[in-house]
């Protein structure tokens, strides 16, 4: 039975999205949502009716970046109420979240040189008073682009933009500020609540005409005005003609990288769990019967401390935690990296395993921790999900190549039990 078959969907409610850092809370939200993932949302989806209004899209993206609810999850749900056939571009849209995952999971290089150029630039607007004015202007919402300087407001306070709104800002960023596309991803990495680096670092990099070499995505006044039903008209304030930018990144090859060849044994003594921004999920893809203890790792913001991102990840932490408790029956903490391995000896563990974090800051600071831990006869093992062990080898060139695998991936027994 399909809710197509029967007309539109109720209305959904149109007051502003809370994202509260629980589970709970984003089965909620998926609920409100989930009569709108059809047909409605093929043909709204683009339109971005501002921050009290956000029932034309699920908002989940904050959750799903945490694993708090899982793409097979969300897609099932969807396929239940659902035909394929309606649902299909919203199925699209959460294996694009897949595919920069997997995409950039075969390239992690690119992630050190953006980070890299990162700190170049920031050198550097110390030093260029130009760049600084400019760039300074762009992130306090002062450039005299209604609709840009709005953006920058509602980010800084509520963490989230739409869709279409996160495109026309990085054009805008790039094309008619002529702000070096790196810091407006960093800007953006600073103050998402879903901030991810695979789908924010590729994101920017497709608006800029990098991802797909010569294509870049130019912001349109009458579009930006179609889809915000006019409460803004950048008319004349744009650069509508500009060419796709030059990469500045160092070109990257395709690499083996350790979701490949997870080292993982099925017994390795006394064991705890460490969950990770990337993955709070506790769902039955782990091995958990012999658990005795579960840690969340906390690293040091990388925005402001106080901002909308930073109290989302903590609050989700600290809830994760106590779910995980609760549900174990074993007891759970969040710790900072420097406190795992006193963690590990006060529960006398002899192995950790964790949810394997793509590439990004959780993983490089679960190299190092691998390492350290090593030296106290701690092994830290990584667990692959089996959504991600299916589609991300088929993320090693376009979106087309996995969007051809969909239909294989929905039949996958393993994916959907
Ligand atoms: C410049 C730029 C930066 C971005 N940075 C991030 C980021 O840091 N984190 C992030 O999660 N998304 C990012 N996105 C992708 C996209 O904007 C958000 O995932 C989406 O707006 C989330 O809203 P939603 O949950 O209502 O999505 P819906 O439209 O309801 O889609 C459902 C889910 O599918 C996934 N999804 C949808 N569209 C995309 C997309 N284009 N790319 C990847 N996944 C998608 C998300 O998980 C989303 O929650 C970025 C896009 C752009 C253009």
């Amino acid at each position: 039975m399909t809710l197509d078959l029967f007309g539109p969907p109720p209305a959904p409610q149109t007051t502003p999205v809370i994202w509260t850092p629980t589970r709970a809370a984003a089965l909620q939200r998926m609920a409100e949502f989930l009569p709108s993932a059809g047909r409605a949302y093929a043909s709204t989806r683009n339109q971005d009716r501002g921050p009290d209004d956000r029932s034309n899209v699920s908002a989940l993206s904050p959750w799903i970046k945490r694993r708090l609810l899982t793409e097979p999850e969300i897609i099932a749900a969807v396929l239940k109420m659902h035909s394929a056939a309606a649902s299909e571009k919203f199925v699209q849209e959460v294996f694009w979240r897949s595919y920069w995952k997997g995409w950039l999971e075969h390239r992690p290089g690119l992630l050190t040189a953006f980070n890299a150029r990162r700190l170049e630039l920031k050198s550097l607007i110390d030093h260029d008073r130009n760049l600084r004015d400019r760039f300074t202007r762009a992130i306090n919402g002062k450039t005299g682009i209604a609709c840009f300087d709005a953006w920058v407001r509602e980010l800084r306070d509520t963490g989230w933009l739409h869709n279409h709104a996160r495109m026309w800002f990085a054009s805008i960023w790039c094309f008619t500020l002529k702000l070096p596309w790196v810091l407006g991803a960093d800007f953006f990495y600073k103050h998402l609540l879903d901030a991810d680096a695979a789908s924010n670092t590729l994101s920017w990099r497709w608006v800029a005409g990098l991802h797909t070499p010569g294509k870049h995505y130019l912001a349109r006044a009458d579009n930006i005005r179609l889809n915000t039903s006019g409460r803004f008209d950048p008319a004349g304030q744009l650069n509508e003609t500009a060419l796709p930018l030059a990469d500045d990144l160092l070109s990257t090859s395709l690499a083996m990288t350790a979701w490949q060849t997870p080292v993982f044994s099925a017994s390795g003594g006394r064991t705890a769990l460490l969950l990770h921004d990337d993955d709070l999920g506790i769902d039955g893809s782990w091995p958990l019967d012999d658990v005795k203890a579960i840690c969340v790792l906390q690293l040091p913001h990388v925005g402001d401390p106080a901002g909308p991102a930073a109290k989302f990840r903590d609050g989700c932490a600290d809830a994760s935690a106590h779910r995980a408790s609760v549900a174990l029956n074993v007891p759970a903490e969040v710790v900072t990296p420097g406190g795992v391995a006193t963690w590990a000896k006060s529960h006398r563990v002899e192995r950790i395993v964790s949810p394997y974090a793509p590439a990004g800051l959780t993983a490089w600071a679960l190299a190092d921790l691998r390492t350290a831990l090593a030296d106290d006869g701690v092994a830290l093992q990584a667990l692959v999900r089996p959504w991600d062990r299916v589609v991300w080898p088929h993320a090693t060139r376009g979106f087309f190549q996995l969007k051809a695998k969909i239909p294989t991936f929905l039949n996958h027994p393993e994916l959907f039990a």
